[in-house]
Parts: structure tokens; sequence; C-alpha cells
């Protein structure tokens, strides 16, 4: 037997750092940016400790551009490296200072939040440089200046340098394929995108790019409703203010912060979905959230930051990380909290956000399991007249009245109260209560609830209600002859020749219409589908 050590030929690894590593070359200024924070973070944490013992002076981090030299330099006055932390940091590939500075330093200090993990990011600066440059000068007193250069080879080179001030200055001269880079614009957008929120001032052009407390990194007892709402702006200028919001704090059994903002949702609202920001320690790391938080919420607006969740991160990722399934559960359960204690505590402001949230909690019921459990208990059903009833609420209001031959409470309900409306008054004229079921989802929300309510069906208003009761009221009774009521059944039977359609006679009390065509609830449904099923 042979065993060994994997040797890797670092001519054939390179050019797949540099490749592959990371499909969208935006990521180099995120990456060293992100050195440059991590730098300056170690530096504060050093200083709290005691083992740093001079001026921090101004640690704002600054990225500037070359246009004639084709460089962009990144510089920060972060702790810097020594000749051996660069040949131990840099000419190992893969080996993280980041996390052996983790380790040393946990629970020790102000515990910054380091964002560096793999060893790998640095890399990335050869994505787009021919060659790169670092001058650097360690925090440590005797410590001497030290410049390193590589083309991009496994070669490089390691030199002692003048330099006046602490930290580091990576130069990168830009290869030609990436010219696209050296531009003012491109690389403030860039900025603003990945560094927006990162907890170092980051200065382009002598302007500050970042807000280096973003409203989510706070304590929810040190915020007003007004810096919530401050903060929402912020994200969306454009948007209208949030109905309400939930400021995520879990640090075990992973670490979660973050802000979902509610939108108000009205008829014409046009979903905008993608409106959750990922962000791993401040820096952002994507729009595309579908894995982590539930389908239903994807409605919902705002940041969710996890450390845990690396910022390299790939769907395929995201789909089998254990981590990722406790958080989607773990906001589930929130969400559902929130509306559940503001149903609670201020029934009335719930019912005048209903129209607005509705379509998500329908949404979220139907979809997920464990948000149904939670949701039937604030779930509104709003009748005709603008009463809201729980399904509670409404088993009790209509108790011995709709009830069907099974002994399942038949919810009735309307989808089009103007069209509706004699079926709707011959209903309410009989104590029935008609709630109504008018957006989008509610075909789907009706189907599935038969399902997953225990008895419960739904009938429309219009559908033969009178055979599926036990209890039809006293309203409905015929005072006509046996002969003149054969005579319109016949004639209206005629006019009407659909399927399953059934002509009554009512009586002639004051709210009754004298005739009603109905027709059975399943067929009406059958019929319904066939219709969206389209030509067929
Ligand atoms: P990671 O950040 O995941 O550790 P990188 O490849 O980005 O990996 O960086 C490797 C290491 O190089 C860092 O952990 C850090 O020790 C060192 N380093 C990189 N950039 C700087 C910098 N600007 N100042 C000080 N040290 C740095
Ligand atoms: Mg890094």
């Amino acid at each position: 037997m042979q065993k060994g050590a994997i040797r890797v030929q670092t001519e054939n690894i390179f050019p797949i750092i540099k490749k592959f590593l990371y499909s969208d070359h935006d990521i180099f200024l995120r990456e060293l940016v992100s050195n440059a924070v991590d730098a300056t973070q170690k530096l504060k944490t050093l200083a709290s400790v005691g083992e740093f013992k001079g001026e921090t002076g101004d640690i704002a981090i600054t990225v500037s551009l070359d246009k004639d030299k084709k460089n962009i330099t990144i510089s920060d006055r972060g702790v810097g490296m020594t000749a051996e932390e660069v040949d131990k940091y840099i000419n190992q590939v893969a080996f993280s200072g980041a996390e052996e500075f983790v380790k040393k330093y946990k629970g020790q200090g102000e515990g910054a939040n380091i964002i560096g993990h793999f060893g790998l990011g640095f890399y990335s600066s050869f994505m787009v440089s021919s060659q790169v440059e670092i001058f650097t000068k360690s925090w440590r007193p005797d410590a001497k200046a030290v410049r390193w250069e590589c083309d991009g080879s496994p070669e490089y080179q390691l030199e002692e340098t003048e330099k006046e001030t602490r930290g580091t200055d990576i130069v990168l001269h830009i290869n030609e394929e990436s010219e696209e880079f050296l531009d003012e614009h491109r690389i403030r957008t860039i900025l603003e995108k990945f560094c927006r929120f990162l907890p170092v001032p980051i200065q382009f052009q002598g302007e500050q790019i970042n807000n280096t407390t973003p409203a989510w990194v706070k304590k929810p007892s040190e915020l007003t409703s007004d810096n919530y709402q401050a903060f929402y702006k912020e994200l969306y200028p454009f948007a209208e203010p949030p109905l309400f919001w939930i400021h995520l704090n879990v640090d075990y059994p992973f670490n979660l912060t973050g802000i979902l903002y509610f939108p108000k949702i009205t008829k014409t609202y046009e979903i905008q979905k993608d409106k959750i920001s990922l962000y791993s320690n401040q820096v952002f790391v994507t729009d595309e959230v579908k894995n982590i938080v539930p389908e239903f919420l994807m409605l919902l607006h705002g940041v969710i930051d996890s450390p845990d969740i690396p910022l390299n991160v790939s769907r395929s990722y995201l789909q089998g990380d254990p981590n990722v399934k406790k958080i989607n559960a773990h906001i589930t359960k929130k969400v559902a909290d929130k509306l559940d204690e503001m149903f609670r505590t201020d029934r009335k402001s719930f019912e005048e956000k209903w129209e607005h949230i509705a379509l998500f909690v329908k949404y979220g019921m139907m979809t997920e399991d464990k948000f149904l459990d939670k949701a039937s208990k604030f779930h509104l059903l709003e009748d005709i007249d603008g009463v809201f009833y729980t399904l509670e609420e409404y088993r009790t209001a209509a108790a011995g009245l709709q009830t069907n031959k099974e002994g399942k409470l038949v919810i009735l309900y309307a989808t089009n109260p103007v069209q509706q409306d004699s079926y709707i008054s011959a209903a309410k004229a009989r104590g029935y209560k008609v709630v109504k079921m008018e957006t989008m989802v509610d075909a789907g929300f009706i189907n599935q609830m038969e399902l997953k309510w225990e008895n419960v069906v739904f009938t429309r208003v219009d559908a033969d209600i009178t055979d599926n009761l036990i209890n039809p009221g006293s309203a409905a009774q015929s005072v006509l002859s046996e002969e003149q009521e054969g005579k319109l059944k016949d004639l209206f039977g005629k006019q009407v020749p659909l399927a399953g359609v059934k002509v009554e006679l009512k009586g002639l009390g004051e709210q009754d219409q004298p005739v009603i065509v109905t027709r059975g609830e399943l067929m009406r449904r059958m019929k319904d589908m066939a219709a969206m099923g389209g030509s067929a």
C-alpha cells in the first residue's frame, strides 16, 4: 500500500483559477476591496486588544484609476504584510490568512467580521490583469515595506521597497481584454453594486461610495420607524413606502441578519421579484435568492445577510447547503410570527392592510405547509359588506346554516360582486355569508384549501346552493302552482341550454329575485378549467 500527499502542478492550476473560479469578471474588485476591508478590520481588532498601540489614522480605503498607465489601485491603511506574510498568504494559493486570524482572535476585542474564507480571492485579480504589484507595510513597529510582483505565471518577485504609510496598495495592470474596466463609470457601478454597505469607508474619485452602517446591522431597538422607512428609500428610491417590515436577527444555529419589507400590493401592482439582495458580512453576493427565500416571500423586498453563505455561491451550492434550508425555514417562521402578532395586537390595522397582503398570505398557504398551519389562524375571509372573518369565525357565523349533506362547512363566495349581485342578494336574504374571492390566486386557493382545510368546501354564490345545503333557509318558498313552475322552467331551460344548469323559481319575497338560474359548482369549475385550457 502507498500513502502520500496529492501534489499540485501550479502551471496547471493557475489557468483554472484564473478562468473558472469566477464566471463574472466584475468580482475582482469585490475581492480586492473585501481584502482591504479585512485588513482594516484586523487592525481595529489588534488595536482593541492592545496589540497595536500606534495611531490608526484615517482608515478609508481608496480605489483609483489611471487610464494612461492602465492601472487600477486599491489602497488600504490596514494591517499590511511583512515579507514572511506575503510569502505565506499570497505565494501559497488557497491559504487564507483570514481564517487563521479569525481562529486566533475569536471572542477577543471588537470581534470584527472578516470576509475572507478560502484564500483564493486575491487571485481573481489575474482575470483582468497582465501584472499585479503589491506594495505593503505591516503594522509591526520595525516592519520593512515590501513589493511583490507577478505576471500571472507561477513565478513571482519579492523585494524590499520604500513605503511611508502602513497598509497595502494593490496595483493592477489591466490586460488588453479587460480595458472595459478602465472606465470611471464602470468602476463606480461595480463598487456601488458590491461595496455599497461595506463597514469601512471606501472612496472613489474623492467621494465615499458606501454607507458603513446600514440599518440591518443595527439593533432593532436602536431604530425608529423613520429609520426603517429611510433605509427602504435608500434601497429603492422610486418605490412607494412599505406597509411594514421584519428585522431578522439570529445568531444560532446560524448567523442571519436582514430586513424584509412588505410592499403594498394593490390590484394594479406589478409584481417585482428579485427584490431581495443577499449579502455576506455586508458584501453584496446576489439578487437571486430563489433558494434561500421561500418562493411566496419573493414578493418581499429588502436585504438578508449571512456570513455562513460564502461569497462565491453558485446556485447548485445553495440548493445543497443545509444552512440554506434552515434559513429558508427560519424566514418563513419569522414572517408567519410577525403577521400573527400584527393580527393579534391590532386586528383593525391588520384588516386595513389585508388587501395588500392577502395575495402572498394565500400563496404562502398554498405552497408552504408550515406557513399554512400558522396562517390559517390569521387568514381573513372578507364578506360582501366588508366584514372580516377568520375561518373559525366564519364557521361559527355560518353554523347550522351553511352545512352540506356531508356535514362540511360551505363557504359561499363571489368572484364578481357586480355581476353576481342578484345571487348575492338572494343568499344574504337567507342569512348566508358571501365572501369575496376576486384575486388572481383565488381559484387555486379554493382548490387547495378544500384539500388542506378539514371539512370545508367552497361554492360560488351562483351555483345551485339550495341543493347542497341541509337548511336552505326560509325565504325560498315558491308561490307558483306546479303548472306555472313547469312552464317557466321549460322556458328558461331552453334559453340556457347548458349542462348542469338549473332554473329555480323563487318566492316573491322582497329581497328575492323571481327567477334564479344556477349551475352546479362542480360543473362550473370543470367548464372554467376547460376554458383556461385554451382552444382544445
Ligand atoms: P482570503 O481573503 O479568502 O483569505 P485572499 O486570496 O483574498 O483569501 O487573500 C489571501 C490572504 O492574503 C488574506 O487572507 C490576507 O492574509 C492576505 N491579504 C490579501 N490582501 C491583503 C491586504 N490588502 N492587506 C493585508 N493582507 C492581505
Ligand atoms: Mg479575500
